[in-house]
């Protein structure tokens, strides 16, 4: 599913800071975010911007210059990043709705196309892209974790189910399947050509995933998350690349594997999961309160050192439910 980057929304709420006179907090869903005082009220429409929007260079958007001015390749923009104002964490921006004038919107419908706005994604290294075989393949589906924060009206449900905890790894996505015969390697986006320089081909070689599946004798996917050398400034200081795997998946059946099943086959394969950090969780009371369980050390920093992880991903039992929760922290002193 592709992130809904902008849309109308109405803010939920506006409460004042304390010290803090020319600010306020309005929230919008799960998300909080700083706006000058008087400019929103509770229940006005107005057009939110995500965390990770590159506006584009535009009269309107250039009170952004000074706090967010970036390039992306060819491409120049404002990119909206996690910030703190006199203590308060900010995500986001709201923008009047007149913006939006002229057209009729529907509450909750992506309208970043019409403001110019794209997704904001770092450089990619040469070792992880490659030569595409093809797109990714439609028998099976792409990783892909929403945010709690845009779930924010099921959390008082979601307070009634059970849920395992892993620890979201800051890598990137892998999916090596075997498929009528066929063992493939993709990205987050593309099937790649069989290659000695991609890191997600090396680490196939190396932990000998093409015959592990095969032994398996059906078709069949499993998901992970590459971390080491190259792969996001290799947080967790490790020598050369591994994989950490979250997902399995029965590709004649067209359903992923549940918890036990899936811990059960990747360590049969004598592979790593990412790491399981609870079982039989439930949630907290507020979804504040999970933002701030989100925050902690990644059980892979090395000895000696505290590495910050990237947040939380929590799923029910039956895998049905599925959600990240990022550290705030972790977010904070993203580049
Ligand atoms: P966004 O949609 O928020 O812009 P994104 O879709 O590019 O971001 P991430 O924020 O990295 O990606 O979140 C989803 C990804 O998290 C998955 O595709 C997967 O590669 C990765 N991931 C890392 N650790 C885990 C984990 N423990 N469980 C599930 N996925 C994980
Ligand atoms: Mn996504
Ligand atoms: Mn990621």
């Amino acid at each position: 599913m592709e992130r809904k980057l902008v849309s109308p929304v109405v803010i939920d709420d506006v409460q004042p800071i304390e010290g803090a006179d020319l600010i306020e907090v309005a929230t919008v869903k799960g998300w909080k975010l700083v706006i000058k005082k008087g400019e929103f009220k509770i229940g006005d429409h107005a057009v939110y911007c995500e965390i990770d929007s590159f506006l584009p260079v535009k009269e309107e958007f250039e009170f952004l210059r000074k706090s967010s001015f970036r390039r992306m390749g060819e491409q120049e923009g404002f990119r909206l990043k996690t910030m703190r104002m006199r203590g308060q964490i900010s995500q986001g921006l709201l923008l009047p709705i007149h913006l939006l004038e002229g057209y009729t919107y529907q509450l909750g419908e992506d309208v970043s196309a019409r403001l110019g706005v794209i997704k904001y994604e770092p450089p990619m290294p040469a070792a992880l892209g490659g030569i595409a075989k093809g797109l990714f393949p439609s028998f099976i589906p792409k990783t892909d974790e929403e945010r709690i924060q845009n779930l924010s009206a099921d959390y008082e449900k979601f307070k009634q189910h059970t849920f395992y905890v892993t620890e979201k790894l800051d890598g990137s996505s892998v999916t090596y399947y075997l498929n009528e015969g066929s063992f493939g390697v993709c990205s987050r986006n593309l099937d790649l050509e069989e290659s000695e320089e991609n890191s997600f081909w090396k680490v196939a070689g190396k932990e000998d995933i093409a015959a592990k599946l095969a032994a398996l004798g059906k078709n069949i996917a499993i998901q992970g998350e590459l971390i080491g050398e190259g792969v996001q400034g290799n947080p967790y200081g490790l020598r050369g690349q591994t994989v950490r795997f979250f997902n399995a998946f029965n590709i004649d059946e067209y359903r992923y594997f549940e918890l036990e099943e899936f811990t059960a086959l990747i360590t049969s394969l004598g592979l790593q999961t990412v790491p399981i950090l609870e079982l039989n969780y439930t949630l907290p009371a507020s979804l504040d309160e999970l933002l701030t369980i989100a925050d902690g050390a990644s059980v892979l920093s090395p000895q000696g050192k505290l590495v910050e992880r990237e947040g939380l991903v929590i799923r029910s039992t039956d895998r049905k439910i599925s959600f990240k929760v990022i550290s705030n922290k972790f977010l904070l002193n993203e580049r």
